[in-house]
């Protein structure tokens, strides 16, 4: 009975016709009473695990969320399919509150979205006990934890949530995948043994890519031309500054690029968030101010023109891409002169030490991941606890596996400079020393009558740089001075100057061909001749956009355009067949998109669609 009737709610309100990862298990947890703790991926689906056993219970489920453009944009979704949803925050006048509360004491709402802060705060709360709550799920619960990545105060307090209601269940969601953190949300919320699910953090539809810097502009400008066009995607900067630069350099070669950090006054930001989450095509060139709240599901690549801290950040950052699952790309690049500054950035900081020697350990995890040789998707869910997976034969160093060359006696011919100007000068030094360049620093320390002076004159400088990178990376050379960037050795130098050990690494210009990328099973769902029709589909879902001052992707997102032109859907029963159409948007938007397809398979030669061959 619970299976078929949370079926039916599955694909006529939402238009889904399964399940996703843990989502059936979680609901099932859910409404057996338990408190839950559900971890999934960005994209995963967490929304469905509270908002399913919504509309299954009776009463109302309220979901506290961070954040009020979070709120504002499920409400949108859920009244789109239907759903009858609100959300009582400080945006809200207090008439248009007053009337909220009204609706709800009248039983006609089922989701209320609330922020930590309001729902602890007495009237509220006050409010609340007179309603019959089935359910409360706290969102983007990792923000309870001082060890995950973003900490809220308000969130602290949500464990009086027990006090406040001790008999409703709980269910806590984030994508936030490590232990501490999971014991920690359990612990903070009060949570009665909760039950626990944590879904793959595999995301196969994202291709992962990371390149050496040469020119990061000239490289994104090519990256945006040859793989996304005519996409929506996110560019990632470490300043502000660069972040502005950035933004101006793509819009002059064409691209639709807007900036956006906390330096910006708030309506130029508002202004260009809300650009992101309507215009067709948009460019958000970004520090990582821009993060939490996206919601969009059709963005096709996120770029790092910096290398994150941690690969913790990494996978959050480029998890927004794609999360309608279609083929989207991560893309980063990276140089010396990341390491530095990262490193010297947590140098300084000052955070005491045990907080910096973690830092430091993970800012050392993802210089690995860039490094790496092998599969960069197995190394990410090695790094998340998900061993023992293939190859996936379809990032950068899958496609075009990186040459590994011995590299031993030039890593040793800088070592062996680094040692004997004295381990007290930076790269740039130690390079001029190697390549025998006469540079007044170099004549005045009289470093032109060393041993080590010239022996590297043979090659250029960036391959030097190169090479001192990856010793930099994979820990064979340290800085010891962060003021004066003063490189030293450490035990693994001494493994390779003195102890015989060889050393391997990866030959750079990592070339990708994209005509050798291999069809996998996500890159066919999208296939179909029809692009005429995903034009005309996609005109009108802009103009039902315009007209409706929704973003598009709410009226259909773009693997539903790429169904419907697959399945070629002739009546309203067909339509029901497309990804992510329910009743609703049956009764909203059938006829007109169904009248689009018609027109369109009039002027067509004989074709096939579904139920005709
Ligand atoms: P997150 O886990 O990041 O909160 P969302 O709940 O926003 O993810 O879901 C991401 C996207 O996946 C949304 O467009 C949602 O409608 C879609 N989705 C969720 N569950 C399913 C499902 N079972 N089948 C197909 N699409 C789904
Ligand atoms: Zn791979």
């Amino acid at each position: 009975m619970r299976e078929q009737k949370l079926l039916k709610i599955l694909k006529e309100t939402f238009g889904y016709t399964t399940f996703r990862f843990e989502q059936h298990k979680i609901i099932n947890a859910v409404l057996d009473g338990k408190d839950t703790l559900a971890i999934m991926p960005t994209g995963g689906g967490k929304s469905l695990c509270y908002q399913i056993p919504a509309l299954y219970l009776n009463g109302v489920t309220l979901v506290v969320s961070p954040l009020i453009s979070l709120m504002q944009d499920q409400v949108m979704n859920l009244m789109e399919v239907g759903v009858k949803a609100v959300f009582l925050n400080s945006s809200l006048s207090y008439q248009d509150a007053q009337k909220t509360k009204e609706k709800i004491k009248k039983g006609k709402v089922k989701l209320v979205y609330v922020s930590p802060e309001g729902i602890l705060s007495g009237h509220l709360a006050d409010f609340f006990k007179e309603v019959e709550i089935s359910l409360i799920a706290i969102d983007e619960a990792h923000c309870v934890s001082q060890w995950g990545h973003e900490f809220r105060k308000d969130y602290t307090r949500l464990g009086e949530l027990k006090d406040l209601f001790p008999d409703v269940p709980l269910i806590a969601l984030t994508a936030t995948a490590d232990a501490k953190t999971r014991t920690d949300i359990s612990e903070q919320l009060r949570m009665k043994s909760p039950e626990v699910f944590i879904s793959s953090f595999d995301r196969p539809n994202i291709n992962y890519m990371i390149q050496d810097r040469e020119d990061e502009l000239k490289q994104l400008d090519k990256f945006i031309k040859t793989y996304h066009p005519n996409d929506t995607g996110i560019v990632y900067c470490l300043s502000r500054d660069k972040v502005e630069r950035v933004a101006v350099a793509l819009k002059k070669i064409g691209h639709p690029a807007v900036p956006y950090h906390a330096g910006l006054s708030k309506e130029e930001r508002t202004q260009n968030q809300e650009r992101f989450n309507v215009d067709e095509r948009i460019i958000v060139v970004a520090t990582i101010a821009f993060g939490m709240g996206i919601d969009r599901p059709d963005v096709r690549f996120v770029a790092h023109l910096d290398l994150p801290k941690s690969i913790e950040s990494y996978y959050q950052e480029t998890g927004r891409a794609g999360r309608d699952g279609l083929p989207s790309t991560a893309w980063m690049i990276y140089g010396l002169q990341d390491v530095v500054k990262l490193s010297q950035m947590l140098a300084t900081t000052m955070a005491d030490e045990s907080y910096k020697k973690v830092a430091r350990h993970k800012l050392d995890c993802m210089l690995a991941l860039c490094e790496a040789a092998s599969c960069r998707r197995q190394f990410l869910l090695a790094y998340f606890g998900e061993t023992g997976k293939e190859n996936c034969n379809y990032c950068d160093t899958c496609l075009s596996p990186p040459v590994v060359w011995d590299a031993t006696v030039d890593a040793q011919k800088i070592m062996s400079a680094i040692y004997r100007t004295q381990q007290i000068y930076g790269a740039g030094h130690v390079i001029d020393v190697i390549r025998g360049s006469k540079s007044s620093k170099v004549l005045e320390r009289k470093h032109d009558e060393l041993s080590v002076f010239g022996i590297g004159k043979d090659r250029p400088r960036e391959h030097w740089d190169i090479i001192l990178r990856q010793l930099m990376n994979l820990n064979y050379v340290s800085i010891k001075d962060w003021e004066y960037r003063s490189l030293c050795l450490n035990k693994k130098s001494l493994e390779i100057l003195k102890g015989g050990q060889k050393l391997e690494l990866r030959k750079q210009k990592i070339v990708i061909k994209k005509s050798d990328k291999k069809e996998t099973s996500k890159t066919r769902e999208v296939k179909h001749d029809h692009h005429d029709l995903f034009s005309a589909l996609r005109d009108l879902r802009n103009n039902l956009a315009k007209e409706k001052k929704l973003p598009s992707y709410i009226i259909f997102n773009d693997k539903s355009l790429h169904d419907m032109c697959r399945l070629m859907p002739r009546n309203g029963d067909e339509f029901l067949m497309v990804h992510g159409v329910g009743q609703n948007k049956l009764e909203y938007y059938g006829d007109l998109f169904l009248k689009v397809i018609q027109e369109f398979s009039r002027n067509q030669p004989k074709r096939d669609g579904i139920g005709r061959t």
